[in-house]
Parts: C-alpha cells; structure tokens; sequence
C-alpha cells in the first residue's frame, strides 16, 4: 500500500512522476520501515529466539502467548492467536521458529485485514473533504497532522490545517511550523479562543479559497476528559452543520509506547466521536507493535497510517502484510 493509493478520491489527479517516484522508492522505503520498527522487531525475536523448541507442547504455547502479551497484542487477541496457530501446528506439523513465526505472520495479516475492501481508504473525494484529528496530548497529532499536509501536497491537493487545540499558545505555533514547512495554509486563532468557531473559520476559509483537504487538530488535555470529550463533540457538531457529510475522516492518534492505555484511549474517543480510523505513532521507539492488533480486534477500527519517527516522510499507509511480516515472519 503506497500513499496515491491509501487517500479516496485522488488517482484522477495524481501526477504520474509522484507515482513513479513513490514506486522506485518502495524497496527503500521498505527497508527503512524495518528499520525504524527495529526495537519492536528486535524485542519480539529475542522474546521467540528464547523460545524452545524441542517439545511442542503446553509449554510451547505458554511461551508463545507471553511474547505475544509483552508484545501488547492483549489477552483476548492472543488466545485467539496462539488457538489458532495451535491448530495450524497440529495440522501442518509446524517443527520450526522460522515456520511458527512465519504463520504466526500468516495468521496476524487475516486479523488485520479490514472487514469491507477500502475500509482503510482515507476518504479525500468530496471538495473540501474533512479530516478531524483527535487524541490525547503527546500522541503525536499535530505532527502527524504535518505529515498527512505533505504527502496531499505531493499528491496535487492542497491541504488547508485548521488550529483548533487553541489550549497553549505552542500547539498553534507548532502546526504553524508544520504549515510553513510543506507550504500548505493554515487557519488559527489568538490561544484560548472557542476551538469551535476557529474550526468553522477554518471551513468557511477553505470554501472560498477553493482548498481540497482541511485537516482540523484538536486539543487533548487527558485531566479534563468530561470537558475535553464535550469539546470535541461541540467542534463536531459544528462541522456537521456546516458542511453536511463532513467529517468525512476522523483520525484517532495513538502513541504505540503507551500499550494496553492506548485501547483504553481508543475506547472513549470512540464513545465521544465517531473514529473512522487510527493513526498509530512511534512504533519506531517501542516493543510493543502488537498493540495493533489489540485496536482491531477489540474495537473493530481499521488502522490506516502507522508513525515510524519524528521526520516529514515518517508516516507510512497500514499494510497489514506489510507490518505482520516486518514484526514476526524469518527472513
Ligand atoms: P500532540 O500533542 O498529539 O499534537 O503531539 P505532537 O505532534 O506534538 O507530538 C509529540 C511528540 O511526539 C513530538 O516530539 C513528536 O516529534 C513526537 N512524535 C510524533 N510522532 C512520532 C513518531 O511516529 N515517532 C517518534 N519517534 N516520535 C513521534
Ligand atoms: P489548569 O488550571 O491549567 O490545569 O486548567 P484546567 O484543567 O483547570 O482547565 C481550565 C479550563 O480549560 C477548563 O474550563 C477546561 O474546559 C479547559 N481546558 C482544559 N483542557 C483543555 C484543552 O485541552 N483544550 C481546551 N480548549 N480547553 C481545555
Ligand atoms: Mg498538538
């Protein structure tokens, strides 16, 4: 999955030299993706290296399930895992690492895999098409708001980021930073103005100005949860009444070092706002990429870009294959 074909509503446009380019740089950019998922790719086999594999057995299946729980893939996802690989096992007569892992990658991508084709599709099409971005402070929103901005910029939109976490002065400086950085505009306000009504500036000033793509970044300040949810739901509501159909995405950010907090996270955003989709951030810097899996299976939310550092180009499309392979299958 590249970048041209993850966004909805864009191939008609897309410059054919982006495509090329976004081709003959796959393999780098695959190496580089493993790179960057080196600790989480790195933890995990010394976990399965550990494992012994003279007996399969009870105790196989032990070890197997506790590098699956460090990994964060959860409880209820792991039972899941491990019964089905044990069943596979005794099937196939699975009598090595290199094959356990490679069905245990074999296995994971069937989970991933979203329920309806294109469920991981960002959906750009509509004119301006909306993107609300949500999630707890330090996830990784703005930056990954940055991100998104450049890539529609590469791909011939142009991306209108609206300001809206009005709570520290900072936050608005910050995506005005990512603003100047992949030259796209920006609507912002004086700190500590009504997040919803810089959010209908911001749509009213993408209207005139013909803009593709508003990407709207919120506030996320966890101590407040009752006042930050009524927050959202307002800014929501006002975006609803005024461009009917829109939000058309709402991006969840999770920061992958946070483990089994993120599906908790995951959890009140989903009752507060209609998540579409989540956006996964720093797996780069944790062991614990299984939370992934976690998010799909408990919560049924696709998971449509995953964040492997702190650069522009760091954010990738999810590709379940991808990213199963990346984190268990030999090679
Ligand atoms: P926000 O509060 O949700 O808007 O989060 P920010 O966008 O300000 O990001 C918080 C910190 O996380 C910053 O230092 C970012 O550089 C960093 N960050 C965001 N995404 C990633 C990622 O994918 N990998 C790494 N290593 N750092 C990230
Ligand atoms: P503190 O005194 O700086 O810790 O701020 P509080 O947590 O007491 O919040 C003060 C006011 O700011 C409350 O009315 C909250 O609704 C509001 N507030 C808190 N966090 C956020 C946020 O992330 N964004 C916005 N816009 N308002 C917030
Ligand atoms: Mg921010």
């Amino acid at each position: 999955m590249e970048w041209h074909e993850v966004f909805k509503g864009l191939s008609a446009q897309v410059p054919a030299a982006v495509i090329e380019e976004e081709e003959r740089e796959r393999a780098g950019l695959l190496r580089r993706f493993r790179a960057n998922l080196g600790t989480a790719r790195g933890a995990l086999r010394d976990h399965f290296r550990a494992i012994l594999f003279d007996d399969v057995g009870e105790e196989l299946w032990e070890q197997v399930e506790e590098a699956l729980i460090f990994a964060d893939v959860g409880v209820e996802a792991t039972v899941k895992i491990v019964e089905e690989l044990e069943r596979r096992s005794a099937e196939q007569g699975i009598e090595s690492r290199e094959r356990l892992l490679d069905e245990l990658a074999a296995v994971v991508v069937e989970m991933l895999r979203p329920e309806a084709p294109g469920a991981q599709l960002i959906d750009v099409s509509a004119k301006p098409s909306v993107l609300l971005v949500v999630g707890v402070n330090g996830t990784g929103k703005t930056t990954t708001i940055g991100k998104i901005a450049y890539r529609l910029k590469q791909l011939g939109k142009t991306p209108l980021v609206v300001a809206a976490d009005t709570f520290r002065a900072a936050a608005v400086e910050q995506l005005a930073e990512w603003a100047r950085r992949c030259d796209c505009e920006i609507v912002k306000q004086a700190a500590g103005s009504d997040p919803a009504a810089v959010v209908y500036d911001g749509l009213a000033a993408a209207q005139s100005r013909g803009q593709d793509v508003v990407i709207i970044d919120t506030a996320g300040r966890l101590h407040t949860q009752v006042n930050l949810m009524r927050e959202l739901e307002k800014v929501r509501r006002v975006i609803e009444k005024q461009l009917p159909g829109a939000p058309h995405e709402t991006l969840l950010v999770l920061d992958a070092t946070t483990g089994q907090n993120g599906l908790r996270q995951a959890e009140q955003f989903k009752q507060a706002v209609n998540v579409t989709g989540v956006v996964l951030t720093k797996l780069d810097g944790t062991a614990k990429g299984g939370i992934v899996i976690a998010i799909r299976e408990a919560l049924g939310i696709p998971i449509k870009l995953i964040g492997v550092g702190e650069k522009l180009e760091d954010l990738r499309p999810f590709d379940a294959d991808e990213f199963a392979r990346a984190l268990f299958a030999g090679d």
